[in-house]
């Protein structure tokens, strides 16, 4: 079914200045020759490859559009096919009609990531690769894209090559001593294998564990902004926003809404749910946004827990603190700049001896909402927490997609497999079983050896045109 010549829109729908319709297959040139028409006469199929040309789209005659034709020659275009890309106004009519003419004309409509599911089964890229386009479109912040740009660019590929390699090394020697036990010697063997495991396993559980900040990276930090009314909730938030987004308000209990917001702090996206703050109360509007608030509690990947300086803690913290006993909390001694040095360092640690017993080796962070102090020391507390330590995602190799996660996790189970058995001094012929299980479990990510329906499961998430 390769041969097959598919089109489908590739632009975004809606209104925009220029729609692009995108043909790959061995007829792609001939199709555009049966659409197009250049004032210079020539057909599309004697164009020369990566060219620009003017003319119309025409339907059996009638002209449907002004446009530009683009052919890249095969292998060099995104499906590594014969590729043409007419360019034609943008309303979402005019390109529809454009990617009709085509249809009728000789091509099938595309399926969803299809044109990327050719560039993969073409050998151009791996799957991991193609899953990095479909995560490069998805990206909504920095990070997000970086990463998603180091694995198109076949980082991860490269990672798991280099694991791969070492895993079959390790495998083909083991088959050719048992299968020529007078020529290579296995004496000594277990105790060489076995740190040797234990460092790609090392491996492994680093990828795995990148998954997570991946995570984090491509959707932010799931936050949530506790406190008492009144102690700066939405002043912190305003500030993060960098504009007033939230309302602040000198009466108590206010903020009723959930605002959602995702923010970036010294590059560090936050995904941020002001909340009504949770305690007890007879309003019926208020009690409401707590219960948000503690369902969002649940969900959240950290609290960032925000107390007045002068107020200090009371028994509604202790309440507050029930609910959030499992969480990563950050504590914000707000409104320091009420307080001279002297005075905020006193508040500030009679409040950490108030901290609840296991939360006293975090030392809260004096802050100000007002006029931002204290919003460096809360990146470095992130940082800290989050990315061990610093954000360097240019040069690590980050994990953003479950499948890999999941093949990750059970080429380490393998690996583990292979380091008991030589605990338990079971025959070597034992390992090589699980090795090349791990060998396995890795090819996949890349595309190897794997199913055509879950090829045809992983492109169907892709979008149209893509
Ligand atoms: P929320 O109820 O927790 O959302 O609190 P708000 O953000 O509405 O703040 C309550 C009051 O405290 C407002 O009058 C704010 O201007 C004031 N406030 C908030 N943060 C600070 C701060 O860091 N310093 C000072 N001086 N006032 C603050």
């Amino acid at each position: 079914m390769q041969t097959e010549t598919i089109a489908a829109i590739a632009t975004a729908a809606g209104t925009a200045g220029v729609g692009i319709v995108r043909i790959s297959g061995e007829q792609a040139a001939e199709v555009a020759g049966r659409v197009f028409s250049s004032p210079s006469g020539k057909e599309p199929g004697r164009y020369k490859t990566h060219t620009v040309h003017y003319g119309y789209v025409h339907d059996d005659g009638q002209p449907v559009d002004e446009a530009l034709l683009i052919l890249m020659r095969a292998p060099h275009s995104f499906t590594a096919e014969d590729t043409v890309e007419i360019q034609c106004h943008g309303g979402s009519f005019l390109v529809r009609r454009v990617l009709e003419t085509v249809l009728k004309h000789g091509a099938r409509l595309a399926e969803p990531g299809e044109f990327t599911k050719r560039a993969f089964l073409n050998g151009r890229i791996d799957l991991s690769q193609a899953e990095a386009v479909m995560s490069l479109i998805q990206s909504q912040n920095e990070y997000a894209w970086k990463a998603s740009l180091n694995q198109l660019k076949g980082r991860v590929s490269e990672e798991i090559g280099e694991l791969r390699a070492e895993i079959l090394y390790q495998a083909a020697f083991l088959e050719s001593a048992l299968d020529d036990p007078e020529h290579i010697s296995l004496e000594g063997y277990n105790e060489k294998l076995y740190p040797h495991l234990q460092k790609l396993e090392e491996r492994l559980c680093r990828l795995i564990a990148s998954f997570d900040n991946g995570r984090l990276m491509r959707e932010g930090i799931k936050t949530v902004i506790i406190g008492k009314p009144n102690a700066g909730k939405s002043s912190l938030l305003n500030l993060l926003a960098g504009e007033e987004r939230a309302i602040v308000t000198e009466v108590a209990g206010t903020t009723r809404d959930i605002l959602e917001e995702t923010v970036l702090l010294d590059g560090i996206p936050l995904r941020i749910l002001d909340t009504a703050g949770i305690r007890h109360t007879e309003d019926l509007v208020e009690s409401i946004g707590i219960e948000r608030a503690l369902h969002h509690v649940k969900d959240a990947d950290m609290i960032l827990y925000v107390a007045d300086a002068l107020a200090g803690f009371d028994e509604n913290d202790e309440q507050i603190w029930r609910h959030i006993c499992e969480k990563q909390v950050i504590v914000l001694i707000n409104k320091s700049d009420l307080l001279d040095q002297e005075q905020a360092d006193e508040r500030l640690s009679a409040l950490a001896a108030q901290l609840p017993k296991e939360r006293r080796d975090e030392p809260p962070i004096l802050f100000s909402a007002k006029d931002g102090d204290g919003l460096e020391a809360l990146a470095d507390e992130l940082k800290k927490r989050f990315f061990f330590g610093g954000l360097s995602w240019d040069e690590s190799v980050v994990i953003t997609n479950v499948r890999h996660k999941n093949l990750l996790k059970e080429a380490l189970e393998s690996l583990r497999l292979v380091e008991k058995s030589i605990e338990d001094q079971m025959p070597e012929d034992f390992y090589s079983i699980d090795l090349m299980d791990a060998y396995k479990r890795l090819g996949l990510i890349l595309g190897e050896e794997i199913e055509d329906d879950l090829v045809d499961e992983i492109f169907r998430r892709f979008c149209m045109g893509k």
